[in-house]
């Protein structure tokens, strides 16, 4: 319907056909009719505005790199090769996280920009018509919205009132829906838990297509199924740098047998992780006892804050192998609204969910950071 002029071989696009066309119809009626019902029909992963806030909604390490490797991060930047393509295949940055992730022999490293990123190939790759993505509820949001844009069916599977997984529901429903792609995070997000091994064991053995299981809290779990790889064929494991300290990189990691790797590369777009999260991520890991630090020290901020928050009246606080802790007040609503007026911003699931209800979720930030929402909360339930 687009035309290219070719008398005068200049750029001048006609667009005669389009023209009548599009003047008949509204610019929303032409949305509507043009983009797939999927993408219609689902809400955007919603980022709340947080300038000149304590930033507690995001699960971000709140500590930044020492001065010294800021400054050679600064020197390699200025001499990257920003004229060239990235290396496609991040061969050395591969290597340097399999080092790091004490990834085990035999298996396959593939990269995403962000492990959401990942989550979108294992889907696109899956979604043949009638596909199903199967995660329990709540979870993290970005499963469904992956699968319903995608084109996928997304089956969740209520998580028990205390939000440990309910392994024989789960398998009940594998046999019910032939799910060729399950999500299970591990710790849990937004509950912060972590299911039981077992548990998840009998899910991998049952399911009838991949398992992913998605440790983007690994650093405050420190638990792994990396080294049941090699006994479950149909088991990917899914890290990412974000929470680590690098969340401004964008780098997710999938790990599994070579066979997946290879078929799902296909659908990685070229140059996905660029020249500057390829240098950077490669230099930081060389020094990658400080990451690992900072999260031993969210750790124990993360015991204090629990501490605290079960002694403020009203607050129920759910244990978390992660970096954030969920937690029940009465009006939730008010309370985040309150906090937010008083400079910190957390995450609000009360209405995303019914097992949320009135629940609100605090990242673990520094001392300091974690003080000011104590305060904010005092001061938000006494109002
Ligand atoms: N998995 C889980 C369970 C998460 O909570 C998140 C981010 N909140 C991600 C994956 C995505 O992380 P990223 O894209 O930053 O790697």
């Amino acid at each position: 319907m687009v035309r290219y002029s070719p008398e005068t071989g200049s750029r001048r696009m006609v667009s005669l056909a389009l023209k009548c066309e599009v003047a008949a119809v509204s610019l929303p009626d032409l949305v509507r009719r043009t983009l797939r019902d999927e993408v219609l029909s689902t809400s955007a992963y919603h980022v709340a505005e947080a300038a000149g806030m304590v930033k507690l909604d995001a699960m971000e390490n709140p500590y930044p790199l020492p001065a010294a490797l800021q400054e050679e991060l600064g020197r390699l930047a200025a001499r990257a090769p920003l004229n060239r393509y990235p290396d496609a295949d991040a061969t050395r940055l591969r290597a340097a996280l399999k080092a790091s992730l004490d990834v085990p022999d035999g298996v396959q490293l593939m990269l995403g920009n962000g492990s959401d990123e990942l989550i979108q190939v294992l889907a696109l790759a899956c979604a043949r018509p009638g596909a199903v993505m199967l995660g329990v509820e709540p979870s993290f949001a970005m499963y469904p919205i992956v699968a319903r844009t995608c084109g996928l069916r997304f089956v969740g599977v209520p998580l028990r009132a205390d939000f440990s997984l309910d392994a024989d529901a789960v398998i009940a429903a594998l046999r019910r829906e032939r799910p060729a792609l399950v999500f299970i995070a591990y710790p849990n997000n937004p509950t912060g838990n972590r299911f039981d091994e077992r548990a998840i064991e009998r899910i991998i053995a049952a399911a009838p297509g991949i398992v992913v299981v998605d440790e983007a809290y690994h650093p405050f779990a420190q638990a792994t199924f990396l080294a049941r790889l090699g006994e479950h064929p149909n088991l990917l494991v899914m890290r990412t740098l974000s929470k680590l300290g690098l969340a401004g990189l964008r780098l997710g990691v999938l790990i599994g047998a070579a066979d997946w790797i290879a078929e799902l590369n296909k659908l990685r777009l070229p140059y996905n992780v660029n020249v500057l999260t390829q240098l950077f991520a490669e230099h930081i890991l060389k020094h990658d006892d400080v990451l690992r630090e900072q999260a031993a020290a969210i750790r124990s901020s993360r015991a204090q804050l629990f501490e605290r928050l079960q002694q403020v009246p009203g607050v129920h606080a759910y244990p978390s192998d992660a970096n954030f802790i969920l937690f029940r007040v009465a009006g939730a609503d008010a309370v985040f609204e309150a906090l937010k007026r008083g400079g910190v911003l957390i995450k609000k699931l009360a209405g995303s969910h019914p097992a949320l209800t009135d629940c609100l979720r605090v990242t673990v930030g520094t001392p300091d950071e974690n003080a000011a929402f104590l305060d904010a909360l005092a001061a938000a339930r006494a109002s």
